[in-house]
């Protein structure tokens, strides 16, 4: 067992190693500044787990240790790599989206709204097993999309597994997909932690995480809003928050271009 955490250990030491060569590499031409403040954001970020590590690695290293001790250390190994390994895939996939690498037009296809929005709720039913006693979902049922369903999971996933996270568990979560003039409209509205001016623009930046969100601890890595306005506009649709401040719900809004929708429905 040692042998494999100790592993485990090496493996988080090399793809850090990676993604920081990679980022170096990224640190050229005219986009210097800009460039040198993401490798200091993703250093910072990085620190912490690691540091977690390597406390974990001495630990286990000691004689004797109470198999008590083991079981606690090696569930710590394990958060600080599962929370590695997401950074690095998010860090990654940003990294790849201010690129332009990825490709859109190549994987289009038709969809059941409903059902994406569905399979994004139950993949989001780990973090609140009464998710769906307090959702509300708002949706035409024959509306079909053309787009990309990867695309769709990962920025409506994100903005509901946001809504959980930042809401107190009783409360209200109401999801909405309709069409408004010539686009597709999504809503995700919450009655939880809210934000203020500065925060609604913010909250779209890389690392930026709010004072509240941090102050209750809880987890994330402030990539999220970051990767999904870069998908968003590399769809060619808008994203925006609003909400009436602190501690009063949020609601993010995303618009994509009529084209993406196909509606079999002759009522929408
Ligand atoms: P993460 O959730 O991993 O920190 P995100 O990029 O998804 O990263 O969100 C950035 C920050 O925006 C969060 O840390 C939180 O402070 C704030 N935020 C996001 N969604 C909400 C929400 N629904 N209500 C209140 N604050 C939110």
């Amino acid at each position: 067992i040692m042998t494999l955490v100790i592993g485990c250990i090496l493996l988080g030491m090399i793809l850090v190693g990676t993604v920081v060569l990679f980022i170096f590499t990224q640190v050229q031409g005219s986009l210097l500044r800009q460039q040198k403040s993401f490798v200091s954001s993703v250093t910072h970020e990085l620190r912490s787990p690691l540091a977690s590590l390597q406390l974990s690695f001495e630990t286990l290293q000691r004689p004797n240790l109470p198999d008590r001790i083991q079981t606690k250390v090696m569930g710590m190994v394990e958060r600080d790599l599962e929370r590695l390994t997401q950074l690095v895939d998010r860090i990654l996939l940003s990294a790849r989206l201010d690129r332009g690498i990825l490709d859109y037009t190549t994987q289009l296809e038709t969809f059941h709204l409903k059902e994406a929005i569905l399979k994004c709720v139950d993949r989001a039913a780990h973090m609140d097993r009464h998710l769906k006693n307090r959702l509300t979902i708002i949706c035409p049922e024959h509306m079909k999309v053309r787009g990309i369903r990867l695309a769709f999971t990962m920025i409506f996933g994100n903005l509901l597994e946001n809504a959980v996270k930042y809401s107190p568990k009783d409360s209200l979560i109401e999801v909405c997909a309709k069409r408004q003039d010539r686009e597709l409209w999504l809503s995700v509205k919450d009655q939880g932690f809210g934000l203020n001016k500065r925060d609604q623009r913010k909250v779209f930046h890389m690392f930026h995480r709010t004072p509240r969100a941090t102050k209750n601890a809880v987890p994330g890595t402030g990539l999220g809003l970051y990767i999904v306005r870069s998908m968003v506009r590399g769809l060619g649709g808008r994203i925006w928050v609003e909400s009436e401040g602190v501690g009063k719900g949020s609601t993010f809004y995303v618009a994509f271009p009529a084209d993406v929708v196909i509606s079999r429905d002759q009522s929408y």
